[in-house]
């Protein structure tokens, strides 16, 4: 079959080699009883061997192009969900597949890595596990340990929701178009770090607010979210954390014990 004339502007540089695709797919290691979502297919290279080991399978495919080829190849066999992935509620998919918890795999449009690991975040609770192939720069901000410059938003909030591991690396010549970078495959298995239930949007808020002045103390940044220097020495002297400390240097378990103290501070500020 012909190439789909790639678009840049749908992120699309399709695997073209066979044995990375067998390598993702194998690693993934989908069974009977799961139910995979697998996010823009493109011209089916994971989806082939998916498609044979998955008990069920489901693509998200923005492209109609794609889509269309998808149905040729397989027909009902893997329906073709033809959205944003954005835009798709993954709570209603599982309910519609019967599953308790989607498998999510994908080489994922690369304009979007972000918001995409962020709404697989969102929802979390029906997800198992995702494998997923981005740009290794991306990668690297996932698995990031504190105090490197690597070490962001991104790490947080990951590590947060999920135990982040990088599996491999892929160059570039294994697509068409070749991308200018190197890729990773990375494989996040759900599991919620203890203390981030119900805090979740109190916590994000402190996360992004602290990292976009990275190069400030925690005092200095988080100053908007705590005018009163009062109430500040106590949320911080509460959670244990050096006020002068910068948030590359906070874990991912420091930052949950400041939001839920910030939490109560607020809510008792209220009341
Ligand atoms: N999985 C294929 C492969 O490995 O060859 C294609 C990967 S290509 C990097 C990304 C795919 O995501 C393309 O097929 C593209 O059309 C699709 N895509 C782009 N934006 C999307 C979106 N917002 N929602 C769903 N799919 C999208």
């Amino acid at each position: 079959m012909d190439h789909i004339t790639p678009k840049k502007s749908l992120g699309q540089n399709f695997l073209v080699d066979a044995n990375i695709a067998q390598k993702i797919v194998r690693a993934f290691d989908a069974g009977p009883a799961d139910v995979v979502v697998e996010i823009g297919p493109g011209e089916g290279a994971l989806t082939r061997m998916l498609a044979e080991t998955a008990g069920r399978l489901v693509a998200v495919e923005l492209d109609s192009r794609a889509a269309e080829r998808i149905r040729t190849m397989f027909g009902s066999r893997v329906p073709v969900v033809e959205r944003d992935v954005l835009e798709v509620p993954l709570g209603e998919l599982a309910a519609e597949y019967g599953a308790e918890c989607l498998r999510i795999i994908g080489n994922i449009p690369y304009y979007i890595t972000s918001p995409i690991l962020f709404h697989l975040f969102e929802h979390r609770t029906v997800l198992a596990d995702a494998m997923l192939m981005m740009q290794r720069e991306v990668a690297l901000r996932l698995v990031a340990r504190p105090r490197t410059k690597e070490y962001g938003i991104l790490a947080v909030m990951a590590q947060t929701y999920t135990v982040p591991k990088r599996l491999f690396d892929v160059g570039p010549r294994c697509f068409y178009p070749s991308p200018k970078v190197t890729s990773s495959v990375v494989h996040l298995p759900f599991a919620d770090l203890d203390g981030i239930a119900g805090i979740e949007s109190v916590h994000r808020r402190i996360v992004r607010t602290a990292f976009n002045q990275r190069r400030k103390t925690l005092r200095n940044s988080l100053a908007q979210l705590l005018p009163e220097q009062e109430e500040r020495d106590r949320v911080f002297t509460h959670a244990e954390i050096d006020q002068t400390a910068r948030a590359e240097e906070l874990l991912p378990q420091d930052f949950i014990r400041l939001a839920r103290i910030f939490a109560d501070e607020v809510a008792h500020r209220a009341g």
